[in-house]
């Protein structure tokens, strides 16, 4: 099964994950803040993801993870 992690205190929020995915995984958080301060990016919509890592390469702070 394809599964994408946010590691979530890594996140800065930018969101370039969001725009990158093209199966409208992720999104940033509107109701919590990570330990930096910041809305971190979740995992919207499991079960659309496909693996592709796009968002992986995309992220600047190597905060998500992608399992085949
Ligand atoms: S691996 Fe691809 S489909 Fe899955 S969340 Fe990342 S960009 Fe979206
Ligand atoms: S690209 Fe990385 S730092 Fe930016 S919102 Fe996504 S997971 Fe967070």
């Amino acid at each position: 099964m394809n599964k994408v992690t946010i590691l979530e205190d890594w996140c800065k929020g930018c969101g370039l994950c969001v725009r990158a995915c093209p199966k409208a995984v992720l999104a940033i958080s509107t109701t919590h803040l990570n330990k930096k301060g910041y809305y971190p990016a979740e995992v919207a919509n499991p079960e659309a993801c496909i693996a592709c890592a796009a968002c992986a390469r995309t992220c600047p702070d190597t905060a998500i993870e992608i399992e085949k």
